[in-house]
C-alpha cells in the first residue's frame, strides 16, 4: 500500500545534504526500517503530482545494486521520499578506502549504473555520499535524477557546480552516459585518496574557479606505486576530458578491473566494515 505520514516513526538523523535531511524511520505497519529523506520545497500541487508520477518508474528498478524504494508523498511543502536503510551509511564517510575493497564493492557500483542505464536513467549526481553500504557487504546506489521536475525543483533553491560534474556539464553542453563515467572516475580516485584529481583544488575555491579547475586541468593519475595497474589504468580511462576517449559502457564491464571483480565480494566487505565499526565505537 502508499505510505502516508502517519504509519512513520522518525527515528535518528542520518546526515544532512543539499536541502535534505535523512532519518532512519520505522514504517509501524510493517515495523520495517527505512531511511526517510525530507526536503522543503514549496511547490504548486500540479508540480506536486508530477515530481510523484516521475518517481513511479523507481518501483519497477530491481537491482542488488540500486537502493529500494517503497514511496514518496508530499505533507505541506515537504517531500518524503521513503527507501531502503543501509546501516553501514555512505562511503564518504570511510575515506580513504583500501583498493582491495573498493574493488570487491565496484561491481555493485557499475552494475547499478548499467541497470538503470539500460532503463534510460542517468544518474546526475554520482559520488561518494549516494554510494551505501551495509554490514551485509552489500553496495547500493542511492539518489538517482530520476524526476527531472524534481532535480529542477531542487536545482533553482541549491545552485551549484560539485566537484564530481564532467566538463561537457558544467560548459552547459548536452550530457550522458560519459558524463557518469566521469563522475565515476572522480569518485573512484576520491574514495582511495580522500583527494580529488585536479591539481590545483582547494576547498575553499569559488565556484567559478572550481569550474575552470575542471575545465582547465588534465586530472591527476593515481600513484602508480600504491595502486594495481588495471585500477589506475581504469580509473584515467574514466577521467578523459575528451569523451569519446572515455570507457564506453562495453568497455567499462570488459576492463580487467571489471572482470577481476565481477562477482563482488560480499564477504570482504562486510567484514571490513564491520571491524571500522568496531574500531569506532571502541574510540568514542
Ligand atoms: P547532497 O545533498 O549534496 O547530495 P548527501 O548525499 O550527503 O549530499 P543526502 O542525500 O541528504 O546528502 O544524505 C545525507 C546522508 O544520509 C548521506 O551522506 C548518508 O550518509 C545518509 N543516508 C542517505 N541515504 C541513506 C540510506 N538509505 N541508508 C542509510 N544512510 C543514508
Ligand atoms: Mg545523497
Amino acid at each position: 500500500g502508499n505510505i502516508k505520514e502517519d504509519d512513520l516513526q522518525h527515528m535518528e538523523v542520518l546526515g544532512s545534504g543539499n536541502g535534505g535531511q535523512v532519518n532512519r524511520t520505522i514504517h509501524k505497519p510493517t515495523k520495517s526500517m527505512m531511511a526517510v529523506k525530507i526536503i522543503k520545497l514549496d511547490l504548486t500541487p500540479t508540480v506536486q503530482k508530477q515530481i510523484l508520477l516521475e518517481m513511479e518508474i523507481l518501483h519497477k528498478c530491481n537491482s542488488a545494486s540500486i537502493i529500494a524504494f517503497y514511496g514518496a508523498f508530499f505533507t505541506e511543502n515537504r517531500i518524503s521520499i521513503c527507501t531502503e536503510y543501509m546501516d553501514g551509511g555512505s562511503l564518504d564517510r570511510y575515506i580513504p578506502i583500501p583498493e582491495n575493497v573498493l574493488s570487491a564493492m565496484s561491481a555493485h557500483i557499475i552494475n547499478g549504473l548499467i541497470y538503470m542505464w539500460n532503463l534510460k536513467i542517468l544518474h546526475r549526481d554520482i559520488k561518494p555520499s549516494n554510494i551505501l553500504v551495509n554490514t551485509a557487504g552489500q553496495v547500493k546506489l542511492c539518489d538517482f535524477g530520476v524526476s527531472t521536475q524534481l532535480v529542477k525543483s531542487i536545482a533553482t533553491t541549491f545552485v551549484g557546480t560539485n566537484v564530481y560534474m564532467a566538463p561537457e556539464r558544467i560548459q552547459g553542453n548536452q550530457y550522458g552516459i560519459p558524463a557518469e563515467v566521469w563522475s565515476l572516475g572522480v569518485s573512484l580516485f576520491e574514495i582511495v585518496t580522500g583527494k580529488l584529481p585536479f591539481p590545483s583544488f582547494r576547498i575553499d575555491m569559488t565556484p567559478f574557479e572550481l569550474m575552470g579547475c575542471i575545465i582547465m586541468e588534465s586530472p591527476m593519475t593515481l600513484p602508480p606505486e600504491n595502486f594495481s595497474a588495471n585500477f589506475v589504468h581504469f580509473v584515467n580511462l574514466c577521467l578523459q576530458k575528451d569523451l569519446r576517449q572515455r570507457l564506453a559502457v562495453a568497455q567499462l564491464l570488459s576492463h580487467p578491473f571489471t572482470k577481476l571483480n565481477e562477482n563482488g565480494n560480499a564477504q570482504l566487505v562486510s567484514e571490513w566494515l564491520k571491524q571500522f565499526l568496531s574500531e569506532r565505537s571502541s574510540k568514542s
